[in-house]
């Protein structure tokens, strides 16, 4: 994907597209935003664009040249993409060792060298120090971007390292139009599909074009149509919910459960604001309203105050790096939401 195809991201491009054009790049990079905003895609394609063979006047990579193609397919032996392993909930010193050997080698294609470290914000202590250190003696022609949702999230030496670009959450029109011409999604479900990926084009792109995703959405709704109010209920209806949320392809369980809880805000949200002020446009799952309107005097209320309180909280104690057992987590949110009334 070229800089030009990215949704609501322009102002960061710019200043990505700057600092190409000083041609002497600072060596750090920390790119900011939510996850899915499409910091990925803008730091690979600041890495194609200094390798790119033929760029283009507008300081675009060509996406044709040997080095562009090496990068979309994820093979260029110059530009690395440093993720959490599988299975891992931390990014330990042994991926930062092998950074580190390779980072003084010479650059395999004679150009420059670019290391991308996705969730900086999950680094050790260990490993975040032996970064400090290649950051604070950095080789020649390397570049390390380092992305995370917010700037707490990242050690404070390491920020002070980085030349810092915030990436903002796309506006609603902006994705659902894209979506609209892209992946010829009629304008009512692109708009759900905007409202509900909260800013971050990546998420809604999922939406639209993943299956599994959509089925998992649809099933969670009718679940929360047809929640029974009742605690005895409550170990059955936990159950039944990560059954739904393992279906989705990627992830671990418990980031598929995290999703879920997320469809799930939105569910008692749209019912509270129903309940609030009728208006319907403000709705998140707007395709949905009719249902909704079903339902929405099913409930008192304190009830969905209550019901999005224990989501919200469940979803919080599921972050990474937590040692809550999230099977339990949600039994004990059933309860606390089936035994309110
Ligand atoms: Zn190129």
């Amino acid at each position: 994907m070229a800089f030009r195809e990215i949704i609501g991201q322009s102002r960061a491009i710019e200043l990505i597209k700057s600092y190409y054009r000083e041609k002497r790049p600072h060596h750090s990079y920390l790119f900011l935003g939510p996850r899915g905003v499409g910091k990925t895609t803008c730091a690979l394609n600041f890495a194609k664009l200094l390798n790119c063979e033929n760029p283009l006047p507008d300081a675009e990579p060509c996406d044709t040249c040997r080095s562009c193609e090496a990068i979309d397919g994820g093979y260029h032996p110059d530009v690395q993409l440093v993720t959490l392993p599988n299975e891992k909930r931390e990014l330990g010193i042994e991926e930062i060792r092998q950074v580190r050997q390779s980072a003084y080698t010479s650059a395999a294609w004679g150009s420059w060298k670019v290391y991308i470290v996705e969730k900086a914000e999950v680094l050790t202590r260990e490993a975040s120090d032996a970064l400090l250190k290649i950051l604070e003696e950095p080789p020649e022609r390397c570049l390390f971007i380092l992305l995370a949702p917010n700037i707490a999230d990242v050690s404070p030496t390491i920020a002070s390292r980085c030349h810092i670009i915030n990436f903002l959450p796309a506006k609603k029109e902006e994705i659902a139009s894209f979506l609209e011409k892209r992946h010829h999604i009629d304008r009512e479900l692109a708009f759900t599909f905007a409202s509900l990926a909260e800013g971050r084009p990546g998420f809604a792109i999922t939406l639209a074009s993943d299956e599994k995703m959509r089925t998992v959405r649809e099933e969670i709704f009718s679940f929360l149509l047809e929640l029974e109010i009742d605690m005895d209920y409550s170990l059955r209806a936990g159950q039944e919910f990560v059954k739904i949320a393992n279906q989705l392809r990627e992830g671990e369980e418990r980031d598929k459960i995290q999703q879920c809880l997320l469809f799930s805000s939105s569910f008692f949200r749209d019912l509270l604001l129903l309940r609030l002020s009728g208006d319907e446009s403000l709705l998140i799952n707007y395709d949905k309203r009719n249902k909704l309107k079903e339902v929405v005097n099913k409930y008192s209320l304190d009830f969905l105050n209550a019901a999005l309180n224990a989501l919200q909280r469940t979803y919080r104690l599921l972050q990474p790096g937590s040692n809550v057992n999230h099977r339990l987590a949600l039994e004990v949110m059933f309860m606390d939401i089936l035994g309110g009334r």
